[in-house]
């Protein structure tokens, strides 16, 4: 896809904001692990997609080394204030199913695709880990932050904000996309 169509598909969904990837600017940082050992969110070591589950920071680097290109999307939404859950879950809920509904559009149109969501994967109500294999190893989403993605820093590095203000709240996700080569395309 083109990057115009590819914009145009993520505003089409609905995404409040959208800009291209520049695969440079993914960097996978130690720091950012360490954030999530601090488990403030609770899942660290409970889900197969997020820390150590989801793998080691060099096998994370290995996974994206392949990417050629991508977009980050976000949804962003109104909240009274801080604790205003209802309202925060609601968007988070908007923002998953744009994010699964651009990854549908998107599947069929390139060669491979890493998704990275917002949050611990959340498609079975109770995450088989660890004693179990992940129900659904080519479904199950990452978080950025899992792979050690600074958001603030690769929203900034690609020119798209990460706040929105006071009484806000976003939600943020990226597509890694690798292309078909023209002699791979369909006929
Ligand atoms: S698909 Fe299910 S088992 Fe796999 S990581 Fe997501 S919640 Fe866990």
């Amino acid at each position: 896809m083109k990057d115009n169509t590819l914009l145009k598909a993520a505003a089409e969904i609905g995404f409040d904001y959208y800009t291209i990837l520049d695969v440079k600017t993914v960097h996978l940082m130690p720091e950012v692990r360490k954030m999530c050992q601090a488990n403030t969110c609770g899942m660290y070591n409970k889900n197969w997609a997020c820390p150590p589950g989801c793998g080691t920071l060099e096998e994370c680097t290995e996974r994206i080394s392949k990417f050629k290109t991508g977009i980050i999307v976000q949804s962003v939404g109104k909240v009274e204030d801080s604790f205003d859950i209802d309202s925060m879950l609601e968007i988070e809920k908007l923002h998953k199913k744009r994010f699964a509904d651009l990854l549908d559009l998107l599947k069929p149109k390139y060669k491979d695709i890493l998704p990275l969501g917002a949050g611990a994967c959340t498609i079975c109500k109770k995450c088989t880990y660890p004693d179990k294999p992940c129900r659904f190893p080519g479904k199950a989403i990452s978080s950025m932050e899992s792979y050690g993605i600074l958001v603030s820093q690769i929203c900034q590095d690609n020119g798209i904000s990460y706040y929105y203000g006071k009484n806000t709240i976003s939600y943020t996700g990226c597509f890694l996309l690798l292309p078909y080569q023209a002699d791979e395309m369909k006929a």
